[in-house]
């Protein structure tokens, strides 16, 4: 079994999504077998790599809830070496079955257990649900995706307190990946400023690599395209590509 990353942020609108697809198609065409899984109902990560969120056969909801298996439901993407694991408004439905079992925090990675990809990508829900919870109690590490601007840090401690309990109780391997700058602007002081106060922060925890605010990443997913293959060339391809290799060089 290879890394499991949980893209996580309980804050709406980071870049989550973004980063999720982005780095899995990066890992992809970096020749590695990687597999997408969308835990979000609102399907941002399924449409984005370009599979009709209202037309799929299965999501992860049949998955967590133990109707058929993770192999089964998994879609393969128009990008190589990308598979995916589907979802839309039925994950909604996971998530309030999940919380009234016990164990239901287990779901995903029992799912999970020997599947052998070299990296699984979790796009996460903008909340601290049982899906993220499910997330992860899955996975190595969480990468979080932070948008510089002025209430980026507001929040942020509930998160590292609910990896801190997780860790805690259910997944003791469980590590901060890394917290990764997005949509940043180097014309807008403020980006300046929160990045600074964030490496203050957390020494040794933040990428190299920042996220710039960039069009085409906004634009690449009305296509159903990573970056990479939308506009290799913009400055949002290169910076997912250069986390890419940041996320693949981390132990
Ligand atoms: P949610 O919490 O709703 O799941 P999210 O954290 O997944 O949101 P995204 O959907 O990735 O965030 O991004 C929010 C919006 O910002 C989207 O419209 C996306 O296209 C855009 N966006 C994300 N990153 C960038 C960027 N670096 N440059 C420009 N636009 C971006
Ligand atoms: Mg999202």
């Amino acid at each position: 079994m290879g890394k499991i990353i949980a893209v996580a942020n309980q804050k709406g609108g980071v870049g989550k999504t973004t980063t999720s697809v982005n780095l899995a198609a990066c890992l992809a065409a970096a020749k590695k077998r990687v597999l997408l899984i969308d835990l979000d109902a609102q399907g941002n990560a399924t449409m984005g790599v370009g599979v009709d969120k209202g037309s799929v056969a299965h999501t992860g909801c049949d998955v967590l809830l133990g109707e058929m298996s993770l192999a089964e439901a998994v879609v393969k993407t128009e990008h190589k070496g990308l598979d995916l694991l589907p979802s839309n408004t039925d994950m909604t439905a996971a998530e309030v079955e999940l919380r009234s079992r016990g164990g239901g925090e287990l779901a995903l990675r029992e799912a999970l257990a020997g599947t052998d990809y070299d990296y699984v990508v979790i796009d996460c829900p903008p909340a601290l649900s049982m899906l993220t919870v499910n997330a992860l109690s899955a996975c190595d590490g969480v990468l979080i995706p932070m948008q510089c601007e002025y209430y980026a840090l507001e929040g942020l401690s509930a998160l590292l307190d609910t990896v801190e309990k997780i860790r805690a109780v259910i997944n003791p391997k469980l590590k901060i990946e890394g917290l990764l700058r997005t949509m940043y602007d180097p014309r807008n002081r403020l980006s300046g400023e929160v990045s600074e106060q964030l490496l203050a922060h957390f020494p040794g925890q933040v990428y190299k690599t920042i996220i710039p605010r960039n069009v085409r990443l906004a634009e690449a997913p009305s296509h159903g395209l990573a970056v990479i293959d939308y506009d290799p060339s913009s400055t949002g391809a290169v910076a997912y590509k250069h986390l890419a290799i940041e996320v693949s060089k981390a132990a």
